[in-house]
């Protein structure tokens, strides 16, 4: 059976670079995945008239019958999965003036619940030797530096469990309804709590599978990609896609005898502390 990589959010931006690069340097099918099938297979079509050869299947990550259909395509065709990159996400531009209350639910709802309803799926699906790769963001980090004390000592905790993290993101989303987040310890920055999130996400998640799967040797990483040139952050950013990919990418082809890095944030292939 072949191996088998999946890039989300990959039909623009650094989810095409990153199929571009896995497609030249992954031994096995890499599938560039797209909310939009349009959208997709047109990005298949570019990377097919540069000679590589991605495959394509529908994933919305806001969509819970769409990531089934995906695990279902998986474990039938595949038996599993061996590397998965949850690089989809969203942000609104600054001078966006929907509400902040409006802003916090619909970056959640992909960001953090999205990326989460992937990782419920498809993470039993991982073989062994496996690599996840987290896109979260620096912001994250700047973010967790603008939490309340005891809210960054939550996001901190070694203990603190993957119900107790849904709880703190439905409750910042909550906060921000009642204007409340600001008095409750929360930054102002929804994109930075939704990527708190994919972070703490990380660290719960690996520590999971050191408890339970240490025998497989899996590795899974949260990262940024730094600022990239794309329709997110604009012309104006110091990264190409290409070189937004590198990460991503390293951690994904991590060798199977590497023993980390695992559970961490990594950004420029160094491993940033939390
Ligand atoms: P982008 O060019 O806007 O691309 C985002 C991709 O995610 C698009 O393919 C988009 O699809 C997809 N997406 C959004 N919502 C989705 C959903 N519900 N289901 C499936 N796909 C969805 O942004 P980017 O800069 O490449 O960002 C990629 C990742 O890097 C994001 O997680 C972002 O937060 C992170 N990041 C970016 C930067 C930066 O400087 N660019 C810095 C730090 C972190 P559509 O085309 O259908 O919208």
């Amino acid at each position: 059976m072949s191996s088998v990589a999946v890039v989300t959010g990959s039909n623009k931006g650094i989810g095409l670079a990153i199929v571009r690069d896995l497609c030249k340097q992954f031994q096995g099918d890499v599938y560039l995945t797209s909310r939009d099938p349009g959208r997709g297979q047109e990005a298949v079509a570019k990377l097919r008239e540069e000679g590589l050869h991605p495959l394509f299947h529908q994933l919305d990550i806001d969509d819970p019958q769409s990531i089934r259909a995906l695990r279902d395509f998986l474990k039938e065709k595949y038996g599993g999965l061996n590397v998965l990159i949850n690089n989809a996400g969203i942000a609104f531009k600054v001078a966006d003036k929907t509400p902040f209350a409006v802003q916090a639910e619909v970056t959640l709802k992909t960001n953090f619940f999205g990326t989460r309803n992937v990782c419920t799926e498809l993470l039993p699906l991982m073989k062994p030797y496996g690599k996840v790769v987290n896109v979260s963001s620096m912001v994250s980090i700047s973010a967790l530096g603008s939490c309340s004390q005891e809210l960054q000592k939550k996001f901190r905790s070694d203990t603190i469990t993957e119900d107790e993290l849904v709880e703190l993101m439905t409750k910042f989303v909550e906060d921000t309804k009642k204007s409340v987040h600001d008095k409750e310890g929360w930054p102002n920055t929804a994109y930075g709590v939704s990527k708190i999130g994919v972070t703490v996400l990380s660290r719960i998640q690996a520590r999971m599978l050191n408890e339970k799967r240490k025998g497989d040797h899996i590795l899974l990483n949260a990262c940024c990609p730094g600022w990239v040139r794309t329709d997110m952050a604009g012309p104006k950013a110091t990264k190409s896609p290409e070189e937004g990919a590198d990460t991503p990418v390293y951690l994904a082809l991590l060798p199977s005898n590497a023993d980390g890095p695992h559970g961490q944030f990594v950004s420029d292939r160094t491993v940033r502390t939390w």
